[in-house]
């Protein structure tokens, strides 16, 4: 990234050869990001990440379909999804929000049943979930959708650098990206337009991007982005055939069960990306276990990253069934392909250590 701040800070835009270098750089970042996600290098629009790309997803199908004001979605969401639909619910939009099992998993049926030719204009339904890391049968999900003649979008931020991802080959019309879910910076992210939809930019400005996404291109973003992508690839290939960071997780969570009493797993029952884990400690106060963690120089969150702070119990843990005081009971451990045995022990014994003080201070609570 470091060169297109320092030397090659050309507008990729411009007219003039050192903004070629720029532009190569961008071009060459397309595709990286492209292969990663199986599409074509075209059908990638860069946006700011996962929330812009959502937000112009629903608003370009709201303005492209005035005649259709239902969308379907689904009850565990992100917030960025959640907050667009919202919005068209105020414009007296009718809006589904699928439900959930225990696991965490919506059903095909009900998504079947919820789509009405003729009416729904979009379903958006994430890939794998950001709190719990369950994934979701998003390629039979947008081939019924097809069927019906209805778009369908993924959130696809927190698959992309985890799992295998061949989107030109299903359905899918638009799937959102951020590049700093999979190594890379913040404030960078790709929509996925697939190249027979139609599309209306959220953001007309200059005509940048094709005329899909208008203002000046954040080319270092772009650059270490497309690096990100590069190397979330190899990885990702590695992790399919080898599947050395869902046994190293797995052996955490065994780990974490027989090291600490009554220990439950939220969504282990259903297909997840290989780091997450997401698990209730009874007894213990979330966010307090998050700054003692912390103290002891493992970083982890309560639900989300964006509602840490409020008290709100996850609304991806409650759509699950899960109580709302066992939901602020609740952590989610997020590893990464860098991630060494070395410092799962060291987590472990953090988190050992916490539960045993926390616990203490609730009655009923034995200290391990
Ligand atoms: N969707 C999911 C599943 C996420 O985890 C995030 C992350 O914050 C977003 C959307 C929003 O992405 P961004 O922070 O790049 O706007």
């Amino acid at each position: 990234m470091q060169p297109f701040w320092l030397e090659n800070w050309a507008n990729p835009s411009s007219g003039y050869r050192f903004a070629r270098v720029a532009k190569r750089a961008v071009e060459t970042a397309r595709a990286q990001v492209a292969a990663l996600i199986g599409v074509e290098p075209e059908e990638i629009v860069f946006t700011s990440g996962g929330t812009e790309s959502i937000t112009t997803v629903v608003q370009a199908v709201a303005a492209l379909h005035p005649d259709r004001r239902h969308l379907i979605t689904c009850a565990t969401e992100h917030e960025a999804m959640l907050a667009a639909a919202a919005e068209l619910e105020r414009r007296g939009w009718e809006i589904t929000r699928l439900g959930v099992d225990a696991e965490g998993r919506f059903s095909l049926d009900e998504l079947c049943a919820a789509i009405r030719p003729g009416e729904t204009a979009l379903v958006s339904l994430m890939m794998a979930n950001n709190e719990t890391g369950v994934c979701h049968p998003i390629a039979d999900a947008a081939a019924l959708t097809a069927e019906q003649g209805v778009l369908f979008h993924t959130d696809a931020v927190q698959a992309a650098g985890k799992v295998p991802l061949a989107l030109g080959q299903t359905p899918v019309a638009f799937a959102s990206f951020s590049a700093h879910k999979l190594g890379g910076p913040k404030g960078v992210g790709a929509l996925y337009v697939r190249k027979t939809v139609r599309f209306h930019p959220l953001l007309p400005g200059g005509g940048q991007e094709d005329g899909r996404r208008g203002g000046t291109l954040n080319v270092p973003g772009i650059v270490g982005f497309g690096a990100a992508a590069q190397a979330a690839q190899a990885a990702v290939s590695q992790e399919a055939a080898e599947g050395v960071l869902a046994r190293r997780r797995d052996a955490f969570e065994a780990e974490l069960a027989r090291r600490i009493e009554n220990v439950e797993f939220h969504g282990r029952g259903a297909p997840r990306v290989p780091n997450t884990s997401n698990f209730r400690l009874p007894g213990i106060d979330a966010q307090g276990a998050v700054i003692l963690l912390d103290n002891a120089g493992v970083c982890v969150s309560t639900g989300s990253a964006c509602a840490t702070g409020s008290l709100k119990p996850s609304h991806v843990l409650t759509a699950m069934g899960v109580p709302a005081v066992a939901a602020r009971e609740t952590l989610r451990v997020s590893l990464s392909f860098t991630t060494t045995d070395a410092e799962l022990e060291k987590a472990l014994q953090a988190l050992v250590s916490v539960v045993a003080k926390l616990r203490v201070i609730r009655p009923g609570f034995t200290a391990t």
